[in-house]
């Protein structure tokens, strides 16, 4: 089959021949459809990150038609729809019985420590294969798997509900896909917050209110914007130390911070002001988790796909 590779960090991707590979016998054996072309995979391009293995074929975003199964497979036949769960974990370590399976000691990402979706073929462990309804093409399935999947996660992690606010600083890929979201699972209002205006106008189509933050001071618009009140749960997206002291000042009481962005620089934060006088809590959210991607795809079964196109957009 062919599959588009990396073969060297910083060189181009090279179209080579490799074998279709060898389907276990609790595997699936995927057409691939559709398969999204990540930031992450910018980064592994350019050697920013180790891969697994080299060559290897890039590709963590991946819909497809399933071609072939193991023989010890009964939940899935050939030719049904599926989207594919990017991370394959041993599914009986602490980490994998306890539902945290992205800490699986052995957890390996396809297109970053396993070849990927950039090929005509991939197979991968039933168990990652979720069906794909019709409504929802390819294209959108694929971006599901990844942006979308994050978003939701830490929505999660906030232990969002219906009727609280949200607050999601930046409103890239992740951030678009995040205030969807946090409608679907019942916040009234959710506030954007970000410098580009561009981004703020698209924010506000899907009904977020937006906060222009090269203009106003953001803590003190929040404040004004809730009447006192404060967040219930707020997002950080950026991974920068500025917009997670901002995203943890904007919270209410018992309000919920939960910071997504990557950054290396320590977060000073006042233990009083911002998190004893209101017991706040800061939470980490790392990736998402394979039982989240059906009610992922279940609430974007109703999204249009311009909005799908809109939300991985970068
Ligand atoms: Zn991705
Ligand atoms: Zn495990």
């Amino acid at each position: 089959m062919e599959a588009i590779r990396m073969i060297e960090p910083g060189k181009p991707l090279v179209l080579q021949q490799i074998p279709i590979p060898s389907v276990g016998e609790e595997d699936v054996l995927v057409r691939v459809r559709a398969a999204g072309i990540c930031h992450s995979d910018a980064h592994y391009r350019a050697g920013r990150s180790r891969m697994g293995m080299m060559p290897i074929t890039l590709g963590h975003e991946v819909a497809g038609e399933v071609e072939w199964v193991g023989s010890n497979v009964t939940t899935i036949k050939a030719g049904e729809r599926v989207c594919l769960h990017y991370n394959i974990s041993c599914g009986d370590c602490y980490h994998c019985t306890a539902g945290h399976e992205q800490f699986c000691a052995t957890v390996k990402m396809i297109g970053h420590h396993i070849d990927g979706g950039y090929a005509e073929y991939i197979a991968v462990p039933a168990r990652n294969a979720i069906p794909l309804p019709e409504e929802i093409s390819f294209e959108e399935g694929a971006t599901l798997m990844c942006a979308s999947a994050t978003a939701l996660h830490a929505l999660h992690r906030g232990r969002v509900k219906e009727g609280e606010t949200v607050a999601i600083f930046g409103v890239g890929g992740l951030g678009m896909s995040a205030i969807q979201l946090a409608k679907a699972l019942g916040a009234v209002e959710v506030y954007a917050v970000d410098i580009k205006l561009d981004k703020l106008e698209l924010a506000s189509e899907y009904g977020a209110i937006p906060i222009d933050a090269s203009r106003v001071d953001v803590v003190e618009e929040i404040r004004k914007l809730t009447k006192g009140k404060g967040i219930n749960v707020a997002l950080e997206m950026i991974g920068l130390p500025k917009t997670m002291k901002q995203t943890i000042e904007s919270l209410g009481v018992m309000g919920r911070a939960v910071i997504v962005g990557l950054s290396q620089t320590p977060l000073e934060v006042h233990p009083y002001q911002t998190l004893i006088g209101y017991e706040a809590e800061i939470i980490g959210s790392n990736d998402h988790l394979l039982q989240e991607l059906p009610l992922l795809i279940d609430i974007s079964g109703s999204m249009t796909w311009k909005t799908i196109q809109m939300m991985c957009a970068p």
